[in-house]
């Protein structure tokens, strides 16, 4: 039976509004309750719409802005916010409920600063767990900025002189690479560098099948994506969503020294591909892997694919850097490495001016991407995906506008943006990062995270029972491994990597597991916020997967790897001595370890339905190529295959 349908009545005449409200815009006894909330809420709820010194609201944020940093603990201190260090209980969830009520803003702040007891203080030295930058002043401001009238950066007309931050921040990025045009680069910020890469294959993908019409008809044919085996795992993310399909990713063999893509095996495979027909959509360049900081080399894949072409009706593949995180090498253009004003130590003056000279082959790609959270300094997320020609990325991805949108301004990025509605506080903070830092801030933030790591790794040379295992990488990282006191670290780690005798294996699992244990102690001793030796927890982390040994090249033996402990030094606030107590942290816990000690911690259980588990994704078969998802080592992966096989044929 069809419901009754609710007649409206008689709608009131303008009178009865007007009556409702006094002359000077405040409302009568009389009015309903309705109004006399909305009273409440214009005057307390919103920011005063006018220029009005009587408006509270910046003492409001600025007495918010006091409690939220209260919860930071005094100097030496933990490295959470506020008393309550357990771990999250995420039990009752569910339970929650919209309340009935208005609340009071200060209420509302008091419950948001609850949610930020216990976490992690980005910004304290001992905080040292990933790509976790504390975010500058400017660009804090920004996002309060970018959120107070509401911008929205689908179009000109409601962003205004604000689309120039994404504009002016995408061609500053583009004058810093070589040939490249700011006449013709352009960008857009989405959300974080899987964003980006969803961009470059997309990108990719529309340009490589654009006779096929892929946009009205679908993703029809298997595509391939290229990209090294040290690549992000956003290529799953990327392929899965866009239809691709995870099968579609064909993984390249890194170079054992470099960690960077093997050419040798992506000219095989592509040779492969053309013999079967099978279209290129990207060859996917890493410009720094998140733990090895591998770079791969986009001049010669450029030089590779001039002589490679896609079977008849598609177009060549596109070549898309993922440089999150290498990105603000760039910042060293003008600087002279032979001169070296800033003063940089010799090792660091190197490593930078080597690790330039590889990002600036980012001229060679078609697009790029780019994180300010990672090595920018920005609040999440503020990711700009580049690409070198804007228009032949606007021409593939245009699409009809909205009847109600009209073209004021000549600037809509809407029509060709993956988002619709977007904020301006990822341009914002880009940008008013870009200007505050200038090249100068950049090149010392860069310059500070490898000289720290400098200084981390030289105090770990002289503790007999300890070694760097990433001597060699020229990143951000320092992975180290600890041993038991009398241990020479050096020799022990040398064995246990060539050693493939039962004794061998059994030595790499106890020391694996002595890594695991004092990772989970650091872990324990931070979070119980127990004071030891005068001393507080650090926020670190560990992998249970940097490399694989030197016998299990082809990673047939899962339990062949190596296990490390790892700082990722982003924090502008370390100093040596803060290294120093991260070595004498480590050997606390390590005593406490061969103690005996427990570092069990309670986790409470969270509640349905995100207790529920869900079987794990299984893609490819037995073929080659296929990505299993546990082959996702962070650092240098059992490559060597190929290299034997090559060393064999000379
Ligand atoms: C972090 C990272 C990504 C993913 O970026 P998000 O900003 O976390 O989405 C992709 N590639 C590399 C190399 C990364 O380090």
């Amino acid at each position: 039976m069809p419901s009754p349908v609710v007649k409206a009545g008689k709608a009131p005449p303008a009178e009865y509004y007007e009556n409702l409200f006094k002359r000077n815009g405040r409302v009568k006894p009389n009015a309903p309750k309705w109004l006399k909330t909305r009273q409440i809420m214009t005057s307390s709820f919103f920011p005063s719409p006018y220029h009005s010194q009587s408006d509270p609201f910046r003492s409001e944020v600025s007495a918010a802005l006091a409690q939220l940093e209260e919860m930071k603990h005094r100097k030496g201190g933990p490295a959470y916010l506020g008393t309550e260090y357990e771990l999250p209980d995420y039990s009752e969830v569910n339970q929650a409920e919209i309340p009935e009520t208005v609340s009071a803003l200060q209420d509302v702040v008091s419950d948001m600063l609850e949610l930020f007891e216990g976490m992690i203080n980005t910004a304290h030295p001992l905080s040292q767990p990933n790509v976790l930058p504390p975010a500058n002043k400017a660009a804090i401001i920004a996002t309060l900025f970018a959120n107070y009238f509401s911008q929205n950066f689908i179009e000109g007309e409601y962003a205004w002189n604000l689309e120039k931050a994404e504009m002016e921040t995408a061609a500053m990025i583009a004058n810093l690479i070589p040939n490249w045009d700011s006449e013709k680069a352009g960008g857009i910020f989405t959300y974080g560098g899987s964003g980006c890469y969803l961009y470059g294959v997309k990108y990719a993908l529309t340009h490589v099948m654009q006779k096929k019409n892929s946009r009205c008809h679908g993703v029809r044919v298997d595509g391939k994506i290229l990209v090294s085996q040290q690549g992000h795992y956003a290529m799953m993310n990327s392929t899965d969503w866009l239809g691709i399909g995870m099968d579609n990713i064909v993984t390249i063999e890194t170079d054992d020294e470099t960690n960077a893509m093997d050419t040798e095996d992506l000219q095989e495979k592509l040779d492969e591909l053309k013999q079967q027909k099978i279209p290129v959509l990207a060859v996917i360049c890493t410009m720094g892997t998140t733990d090895a900081f591998a770079i791969d080399p986009v001049e010669e894949v450029h030089n590779i694919l001039s002589n490679f072409e896609n079977p008849l009706g598609y177009e060549r593949p596109l070549i898309y850097c993922d440089a999150v995180i290498g990105w603000s090498f760039l910042t060293f253009k003008d600087y002279d490495f032979d001169a070296n004003v800033n003063g940089l130590s010799q090792y660091v003056r190197n490593q930078i001016e080597r690790v330039y000279k590889k990002i600036l082959k980012i001229e060679y790609a078609d697009a790029v991407g780019i994180d300010f959270h990672k090595t920018g300094w920005s609040p999440y997320a503020t990711s700009m995906f580049l690409a070198k020609d804007l228009v032949h990325f606007k021409s593939l991805m245009n699409r009809p506008g909205a009847v109600y949108l009209n073209e004021r301004t000549k600037y809509n990025p809407g029509l060709y943006s993956l988002e619709v509605s977007r904020s301006a506080a990822p341009a914002l903070s880009a940008w008013a990062t870009f200007r505050f830092f200038g090249m100068q801030g950049f090149q010392t933030t860069i310059t500070n995270v490898l000289e720290m790591s400098l200084c981390l790794r030289a105090i770990i040379a002289t503790e007999k029972s300890m070694v760097c295992v990433n001597n060699e990488d020229t990143g951000f990282v320092t992975l180290f491994r600890i041993y038991e006191e009398h241990e020479d670290a050096q020799d022990r780690y040398e064995q246990e990597l060539n050693d493939d005798s039962a004794a061998g294996k059994a030595l790499l699992a106890q020391s694996n597991q002595l890594q695991e244990d004092v990772a989970n102690m650091m872990w324990w001793w931070l979070r119980t916020g127990s004071e030891i030796d005068g001393m507080y927890g650090a926020h670190t982390t560990y992998t249970s997967g940097f490399r694989t040994t030197n016998y299990n090249d082809d990673m047939g033996d899962s339990s062949a790897v190596v296990y490390a402990l790892k700082s990722y030094p982003l924090n502008v606030n370390i100093t040596p001595a803060t290294m120093r107590q991260m070595v004498a942290l480590v050997k606390k816990c390590r005593e406490m370890v061969l103690n005996g000690d427990s570092s069990k911690l309670d986790t409470p259980p969270i509640c349905r339905p995100y207790s529920e588990e869900v079987p794990d994704v299984v893609c490819g078969g037995a073929e080659a190529h296929r990505t299993r998802v546990s082959d996702m080592l962070s650092g240098v992966v059992g490559s060597r295959t190929n290299m034997r096989r090559r060393r064999a044929k000379h």
